[in-house]
């Protein structure tokens, strides 16, 4: 085995009572030659397949299920700067300087991703701001400093105390931050446009491909897939969501189980800016709308046992989601169409693991962890085109495997 193998979601998502998009993926039938091989068909791959692509290099991608099949269809896609960990937080616990760095660097990826966005002109992704509600975690003047430590940095937060708060968005709380500058997507989509990007760049996509075996010899590594055929390649990048590989030492990450929901689409009752919402509490509860006016609303998590727990616990946090849902936003029409379940990484800096495995020469690890997982998937991409042809990203060391904390 190359990478574990998990039931990464159940239930139905709001994104496949969609059309499916068309990806031009192709089974493999033969050994091939390439210059990378990227495992893995979600949002992490197709940005990383559609840079690498983009810099010349000859791309095959392959992913064991069908392209977008992984976590990638379950997310709820509110993709953000302001990362799971909050500023102050992470300054304690990765020193201030590397805190900043990864604020920033996040900050330029959402920035990064809505130019491209706009560039292709990719259907389902609209600008949102973000609004992070006080809660068990931190309290308003919590908030305050971290409003503060975040101008301080550069990046511009306007404090809300509770009567501001109510006027502008209706919530009752004690205090909230609002961002700039973020984004909301049809997941689906997203990875659509880029996994099609990379193909009309070059790059082969072979579904039902399951890498069984990675050989990583001095020139060459060589990935074999349970039929037998093999792929040379002078790098290998793994962009396997959850799953990881085998090789990948675990340095602190936890796969939880995550549970989301969708409502009935209510286009007249949806809260002003529509903003994107999230709590600063755990277990905590983030919501967004989309374009038919469903509010999407997420949260709830719980270590991951099993899949078969994770499924029967889907009635009952549906439950929990409509009950905190009304209590935010008494006047929503909080009825359910759609209700899912999935798998979730964390780490506890919230920051994503991107560089050279140890002792596994030329292959690479993209593997985007908790509430940022898009916004990281474009660092990896990022990062992994510079690495590969020839480079040196100044923030490579915050996500490397060398990095103790
Ligand atoms: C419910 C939920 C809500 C989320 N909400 C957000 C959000 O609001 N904002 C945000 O930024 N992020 C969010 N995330 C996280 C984000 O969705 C993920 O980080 C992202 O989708 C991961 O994409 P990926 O391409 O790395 O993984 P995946 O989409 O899982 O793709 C990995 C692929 O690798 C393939 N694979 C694995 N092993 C092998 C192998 N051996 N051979 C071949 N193929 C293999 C799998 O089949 C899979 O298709 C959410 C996640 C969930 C589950």
């Amino acid at each position: 085995m190359a990478t574990d193998s998990k039931n990464l979601r159940t239930g139905r998502t709001v994104w496949q009572s969609r059309r499916a998009p068309v990806i031009p993926y192709t089974p493999l039938t033969r050994d091939v030659r390439t210059d990378v091989l990227v495992i893995g068909a979600g949002i992490t791959g197709a940005l990383v397949a559609e840079a690498l692509s983009g810099a010349g290099l000859q791309v095959v991608l392959a992913d064991k299920r069908r392209p977008m099949a992984g976590a990638t269809s379950a997310s709820t896609a509110l993709i953000q700067y302001e990362i799971d960990v909050p500023l102050t937080d992470l300054s304690r616990k990765i020193g201030a300087a590397d805190a900043a760095r990864a604020w920033r660097r996040s900050r330029l990826a959402v920035t990064s991703l809505a130019a491209q966005i706009g560039e292709r002109d990719i259907p389902g992704v609209v600008s949102r701001d973000s609004l992070y509600l006080a809660g068990n975690k931190m309290n308003a003047a919590d908030l305050q400093q971290e409003a503060e430590a975040r101008r301080a940095i550069g990046l511009e937060t306007l404090y809300l105390g509770r009567a501001a708060l109510k006027e502008r968005f209706g919530i009752s709380r004690a205090a909230a931050l609002l961002g700039y500058g973020n984004l909301a997507a049809d997941p689906r989509k997203l990875t659509a446009a880029f996994l099609n990007a990379a193909h009309d760049q070059g790059a082969r996509i072979h579904a039902l491909v399951d890498i069984v075996d990675v050989d990583a010899r001095k020139a060459m590594v060589i990935a074999t897939t349970r039929e037998g055929h093999r792929i040379r390649c002078r790098h290998l990048i793994f962009a396997t969501g959850y799953e990881f590989p085998d090789t990948v030492p675990a340095k602190g990450h936890r796969i939880a189980s995550t549970w989301a929901i969708a409502t009935v689409p209510q286009k007249s009752r949806l809260w002003p800016e529509q903003c994107l919402i999230w709590e600063a509490s755990d277990p905590y509860l983030y919501l967004r709308t989309d374009s038919d006016g469903r509010v999407i609303c997420g949260g709830e998590d719980e270590e991951f046992s099993d899949a078969c727990a994770r499924d029967d616990l889907l009635a009952r946090k549906t439950d929990t989601l409509q009950r905190k849902l009304a209590k935010l936003f008494p006047d929503l029409d909080t009825r359910v169409d759609f209700a899912w379940a999935a798998c979730f990484g964390e780490r506890p800096t919230g920051l994503p693991i991107i560089g050279e495995i140890p002792r596994m020469k030329n292959c690479w690890a993209a593997l985007g962890y908790g509430g940022n997982g898009i916004t990281y998937s474009r660092i990896a991409a990022d990062i992994l085109r510079t690495a590969l042809t020839g480079g040196r990203d100044p923030d490579a060391d915050l996500y490397s495997f060398q990095r103790r904390r």
